[in-house]
């Protein structure tokens, strides 16, 4: 009678993935409850509760050496671009919300020095649109004209970021969600 073949499963390796999967899920979980608390309009009446995050629309992001595929300020400069609206554009962005704090510094692509006072380390978000916190300096400095879609949504809004309950502030003033 033949001897049947046993299988010697890798135990070891399967349970550690096992638990590193169910970290991974953790870790995911609790960035998916912080993402909906920070887009929630009014977190203290709890109403972030059960909803789904809003995908944001993500925008400002420039060109680096390490992602080359994104697009250059430069080509979107337009010094014909009325300055009342440019300037309303420029407190829009700058009175937007902080979604993620601390991002790293950033740099301006347009030739300012390594690190422009208002270049910033934050992604900013106004609850449909994300972009850097350093948006506002290519506006106000050299005249870069936000994406059509996303200036048309700021003409909607007759440049006013959506009322929200200020659970912190940072320096400068912006306000977290
Ligand atoms: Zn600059």
């Amino acid at each position: 009678m033949p001897r049947r073949a046993v299988m010697h499963l890798p135990l070891i390796p399967i349970v550690t993935t096992a638990i590193t999967l169910a970290a991974v899920i953790t870790a995911l979980r609790h960035h998916l409850v912080q993402a909906v608390r920070r887009l929630s309009p009014s977190p203290p009446q709890g109403r972030w509760m059960g909803r789904s995050p809003r995908p944001l629309k993500a925008v400002g992001y420039w060109w680096s050496p390490d992602e080359p595929h994104l697009p250059h300020p430069r080509d979107y400069v337009d010094q014909a671009w009325d300055p009342h609206e440019r300037q309303r554009v420029v407190s829009y962005l700058r009175n937007a919300y902080v979604h993620r704090a601390c991002m790293g510094m950033s740099w301006c692509r347009m030739g300012c020095p390594p690190h422009p006072g208002d270049i910033g380390t934050c992604d900013m978000t106004d609850g449909t649109w994300l972009f850097p916190e350093g948006l506002a300096h290519y506006v106000a400095h050299h005249s870069v004209k936000p994406l059509a879609d996303f200036l048309e949504h700021m003409r909607m809004a007759e440049f006013r970021a959506p009322a929200a309950t200020p659970v912190g502030t940072k320096p400068g003033g912006s306000r977290t969600l």
